[in-house]
């Protein structure tokens, strides 16, 4: 890796953690290696804007560590093999002295997770640089000396930064798996939203990440295209996604919050969103490229169109093409039903609306909001604001 970045160290070290984790992290102890985003600069996401972006400290982390791992003691010996109650455990630590509370509650969680995974947190976990990973990780894994997963974000540009002995080293120190946020891999739609890569160097970070023997999860973004490059953004999303072939692709559709600049560009009518059927097309267009993958496609996040859009690749195509194409070409009002239910909540998935408790749930949610087939769009975009 080249240039070392600052490292800001904590007048006085506290346990930190970040606000942000992927959707199959939620079991996972979040373990802070950087605060917010090094780049910060995509024009669809709000996670970190106005946040400045900082290093910690080894020595910081380190005592995150400990400090977790004496929790964990103290509650396997209190528990002695019951099970963890919550209410319990909010008596236990609301009786610690304050700086205690955070870590104190992170190993309960964990603990009631199983213990199975680690997720190093802000935005970027590689940002660290190599050296200071590979004792972080060798601290991880010799405080907690059972197998788990450890994971983290990383940006295709900062693997880049890696040389391959490097990721071979830790992956070897015990990192299992990164997700990294390609959002498209068409070259118009990343340059249009800022993204910091290319494709190809996407498809360059992603091999190596896999060559190294590095679980890669990676994230598309349908929608990020708009209307004008819909088509686009799908084809080439799934031809860099075949080039690459990670363990898992993942879904997190486009939702546009208030303050970020894609606001703007879509309030001046430079950006149009696309609605749901074009969004279906667009999925299944992008299904339609991806047969030469191999890994699990997922679906697992709550603004995607169909949160059951999961399978096997390239075995469950058929069965996920079939099901957008159920989408494409439900009648109207069915179609306002779904995504009224969909986006309000009580549907996952299509098949949903067999359930006629779901169904019930939708349609109430259609009567209360006044929805129609004729402003149903308008409606999700506001539903939608609350997932973001
Ligand atoms: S790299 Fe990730 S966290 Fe940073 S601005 Fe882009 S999308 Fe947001």
């Amino acid at each position: 890796m080249k240039e070392p970045l600052q490292v800001s160290e904590s007048e006085k070290w506290h346990f930190e953690q970040g606000p942000v984790r992927p959707p199959s992290e939620a079991r996972s102890l979040l373990l802070r290696v950087s605060r917010h985003c090094p780049w910060n600069r995509c024009t669809f996401c709000p996670l970190y804007k106005g946040k400045a972006f900082s290093l910690r400290s080894v020595e910081d982390i380190r005592r995150d560590i400990d400090v977790v791992a004496r929790h964990l003691d103290t509650l396997r010996e209190r528990l002695a093999g019951d099970r963890l109650d919550a209410s319990v455990l909010a008596l236990w630590r609301d009786h610690l002295p304050a700086a205690e509370r955070a870590p104190f509650w992170a190993a309960a969680l964990w603990l009631s997770g199983g213990l199975e995974s680690v997720f190093l947190q802000d935005a970027d976990g590689l940002i660290a640089g190599p050296v200071q990973l590979r004792a972080i990780l060798d601290h991880l894994r010799k405080t907690f000396p059972w197998p788990f997963r450890v994971t983290a974000y990383a940006r295709s540009k900062t693997v880049l930064r890696y040389r391959p002995e490097d990721l071979l080293a830790l992956r070897q120190a015990g990192l299992s798996r990164l997700h990294i946020g390609l959002e498209s891999g068409c070259d118009t739609v990343l340059r249009q939203v800022c993204k910091g890569a290319s494709r190809a160097e996407h498809i360059m970070a992603g091999r190596r990440v896999r060559q190294a023997g590095i679980e890669l999860s990676a994230y598309v973004m349908p929608g990020l295209g708009g209307r004008n490059l819909s088509e686009r953004h799908a084809r080439d999303s799934a031809s860099a996604l075949c080039a690459i072939d990670p363990e898992f692709i993942r879904l997190r559709t486009l939702a546009i919050p208030g303050g970020v600049p894609l606001a703007q560009e879509w309030l001046s009518g430079r950006f149009e969103l696309c609605d749901s059927r074009e969004l279906a097309r667009e999925l299944l267009l992008f299904l339609q490229s991806l047969d030469a993958a191999h890994g699990e496609l997922v679906s697992d996040h709550a603004l995607n169109l169909f949160e059951d859009l999961s399978g096997r690749l390239p075995k469950d195509l058929p069965r996920l093409r079939s099901m957008v194409e159920a989408f494409l070409v439900l009648p109207d009002e069915r179609r306002c039903l779904y995504l009224v239910g969909r986006r309000g909540g009580v549907l996952r998935g299509l098949a949903d609306l067999q359930d006629p408790g779901r169904q019930a749930a939708a349609a109430a949610i259609c009567r209360k909001l006044g929805a129609t087939p004729d402003n149903v769009e308008e409606i999700c975009r506001l539903l939608m604001q609350r997932l973001i």
